[in-house]
C-alpha cells in the first residue's frame, strides 16, 4: 500500500477524536530546540483551519494504525468493523509531518492509534515517532500524543518529554457503559493513566522550583474526550464527571464528541438519525462555565431536569432559575457577581472592574455609562434585563417566561462558542 493510501485511511480513521486543539505551549524540540527548530510556533496554540463539521484540522491528525484488537461499539476502527486497515511506520510519519509542515499545511501532529498489539508496544511506537520528529526531524511544532491505557508508567513519563499535550480518552461516562460498549476497557486503567500524567506534571513542577534545566513535561497538559449520546447518561452525570476530572487530575480540557450514528449497525447503540450536535454544543458551554466562570457542576444543573436546556445557554438558564440574584448593580458588584450576568463575559467583567477603579459609572450619565458598557464588551441585548447602573434598570422583561422567550430568541446570536483553546 502506498503512503497516500495509508494517509487517506489513517486520517479518516482519526477524525472522530475531537481533542485536536493546541494551546499554551511555546514549542519544544529535542536536540534542536526553540526558535531555530523546524515548526517553532511563534504564537502559541494557533488553530486556524476547520473542517466542515467544525473540527480543527491545523494539526495533522492521524492514527499510527487502525488495526485494533478492541471492539468498542461506537468506534469505526473496532475489530469487528469491515474496513480497510493500514499502519504507518514511525519513519513514514516523521517524513509526512515534516513535509506537511514545510508546505505550511499544519502546525503540528496529533497522533493516536488502534490497539494493534500490547499497550506497551503501541505506546512505544507513538513515543518513537514523537522522539524521532524532535531529534531527527528537528521538529519544534506541536505534538499531541494519545496515551494508550494499560501502558506502563515509564512510557507515560517518557511520552510527556516529547509531546506538548497528552490525552487519555475516557469515551464513556460510567463504568457500566464502558462495560457494555467498550468491554475491553476499564475505568480504573484510564483513571490510573490520568493520575500518572498528573503526578508526573506535579513532580516536574516541584523540581522546577528548586532546580535549573528541568525538562518540560507535556507543557500543554492533558485532556480527554467523552462520546456524547452513545450511552444513556444524562448531562448532569457528564458535567459532574468533567468537574471531577478538572479537580482531581488537573485536566486542561474535556472534549465532547457527538456520537456519529452512521454505519454503526450495532444493537448496543441507540438508534438515532443524526449526531446530537446541539447537546455537544451545550456541554461545551457548560464546560466553559466550570473552567472560567467559577460555576460548580451542581450549579450548572441545579434544577429538576437532568439535561441542559436546549433553547437557552446554560448561563442564561442558571440566571432564570436564580432571578433572586438579580439585578446586579454594576457600580458595586464583585468580579464573581459580574460573571453570573448573561451578556457579561470574563473579559468584560474584568474591564468593568478596571473601569470602576478609573472612576467610570459613578459620575457618568446613564446613557454614557451604557454606551461605555458596550465598549467594554458587554452584550446589552442579554445583560439589560439583569443589571442596574446606579440603581437604574435598562430594561425589564416582566416575568421569567417572557424573559426566557427573549433569551431563546437571542440564543447563538453574538455568542462565541469556545470550542478550542487559542
Ligand atoms: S480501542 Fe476502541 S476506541 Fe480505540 S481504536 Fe480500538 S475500537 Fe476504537
Amino acid at each position: 500500500m502506498d503512503l497516500e493510501e495509508k494517509l487517506s485511511i489513517l486520517a479518516a480513521a482519526a477524525k472522530y477524536d475531537a481533542s485536536c486543539a493546541s494551546s499554551g505551549s511555546e514549542g519544544k524540540a529535542g536536540s534542536a530546540s526553540g526558535k531555530s527548530a523546524l515548526g517553532y510556533r511563534a504564537a502559541a496554540g494557533v488553530c486556524h483551519s476547520w473542517t466542515g463539521d467544525g473540527r480543527c484540522v491545523s494539526l495533522l491528525k492521524l492514527l499510527y494504525s487502525n488495526v485494533c484488537r478492541f471492539d468498542c461499539a461506537y468506534c469505526v476502527n473496532r475489530v469487528s468493523s469491515d474496513i480497510p486497515r493500514a499502519s504507518f511506520t514511525s519513519q513514514e510519519l516523521v517524513e509526512l509531518t515534516v513535509e506537511f509542515y514545510r508546505r505550511n499545511y499544519i502546525e503540528g501532529l496529533f497522533l493516536s492509534s488502534g490497539i494493534f498489539s500490547d499497550p506497551d508496544v503501541v505506546m512505544e511506537k507513538l513515543i518513537q515517532t514523537a522522539k524521532a520528529l524532535r531529534t531527527q526531524g528537528a521538529f519544534g511544532g506541536y505534538i499531541h500524543l494519545k496515551i494508550i491505557p494499560g501502558s506502563g508508567e515509564r512510557l507515560i513519563r517518557e511520552a510527556g518529554l516529547w509531546a506538548d499535550r497528552l490525552s487519555v480518552n475516557i469515551e464513556l461516562p460510567t463504568s457500566g457503559s464502558l462495560k457494555k460498549l467498550a468491554p475491553q476497557k476499564d475505568g480504573k486503567t484510564i483513571f490510573g493513566a490520568m493520575g500518572e500524567v498528573n503526578e508526573t506534571e506535579r513532580e516536574y513542577g516541584e523540581d522546577r522550583k528548586t532546580m535549573r534545566s528541568v525538562p518540560e513535561f507535556a507543557p500543554s497538559g492533558q485532556s480527554t474526550q467523552l462520546v456524547i449520546g452513545a450511552s444513556p447518561e444524562d448531562d448532569r452525570t457528564i458535567i459532574n464527571l468533567s468537574g471531577a476530572l478538572y479537580r482531581k487530575f488537573g485536566l486542561r480540557r474535556v472534549y465532547y464528541s457527538a456520537f456519529m450514528p452512521a454505519d454503526r449497525g450495532d444493537p448496543r447503540l441507540p438508534d438515532i438519525a443524526a449526531p446530537p450536535l446541539k447537546r455537544e454544543h451545550r456541554l461545551y458551554q457548560a464546560d466553559w462555565l466550570l473552567r472560567f466562570y467559577h460555576f460548580t457542576p451542581q450549579e450548572v444543573l441545579d434544577g429538576d431536569t437532568p439535561f441542559l436546556d436546549t433553547l437557552i445557554d446554560p448561563k442564561a438558564a442558571w440566571a432564570l432559575r436564580h432571578l433572586e440574584f438579580f439585578p446586579v448593580e454594576l457600580i458595586r458588584a464583585s468580579y464573581e457577581e459580574l460573571l453570573r450576568v448573561p451578556g457579561i463575559g470574563a473579559v468584560s467583567a474584568r474591564r468593568i472592574v478596571e473601569a470602576r477603579r478609573g472612576g467610570a459609572f459613578g459620575a457618568a450619565s446613564r446613557s454614557l455609562s451604557f454606551d461605555r458598557l458596550r465598549r467594554l464588551g458587554v452584550s446589552l441585548k442579554r445583560a439589560r434585563y439583569f443589571i442596574t447602573v446606579a440603581g437604574t434598570f435598562i430594561d425589564r422583561a416582566g416575568d421569567s417566561g417572557k424573559l426566557r422567550g427573549i433569551l431563546a430568541g437571542l440564543d447563538g446570536e453574538g455568542l462565541q462558542l469556545p470550542l478550542f483553546d487559542f
